[in-house]
């Protein structure tokens, strides 16, 4: 079918599939689909959900999202720093959610959260 693919943007044919990047499908045009291309936008939102990168994402990984970064064509340096603002806007999104519940405790941050 016709559509825009998610990854690079291209107004073409496109197959819609499931992103290695969770539950949640996109559409992606033949070079992306077979390049195992993804959005940035969901790589960043995935791996800040993770951690900081790449010390919290293991080594396959850091390979498969240098490997979008370069095909890409964005820097690491970008890459870590839009996972830090992502991070940074959950744990602000969290605690504003905790203090809308005043019932939870916000403890700093979803690891000491997570962590019984
Ligand atoms: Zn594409």
């Amino acid at each position: 079918m016709l559509g825009k693919c998610a990854v690079c943007g291209k107004e073409t044919e496109v197959t819609v599939c499931c992103s290695a990047f969770g539950a949640v499908s996109y559409a992606y045009c033949n070079h992306c689909l077979v390049n195992n291309l993804e959005p940035y936008e969901a790589m960043v939102a995935d791996i800040s959900c993770a951690g900081n990168f790449p010390e919290d994402i293991n080594k396959p990984y850091q390979e498969f999202c240098r490997h979008i970064l370069k095909e890409l064509g964005i820097s690491e340096e970008q890459f870590i720093e839009d996972v830090r603002k992502a991070s940074k806007d959950l744990d602000e999104d969290y605690a504003m959610w905790c203090k809308e519940n005043e019932n939870e405790q916000y403890l700093g941050n979803y690891d000491d959260y997570f962590t019984f």
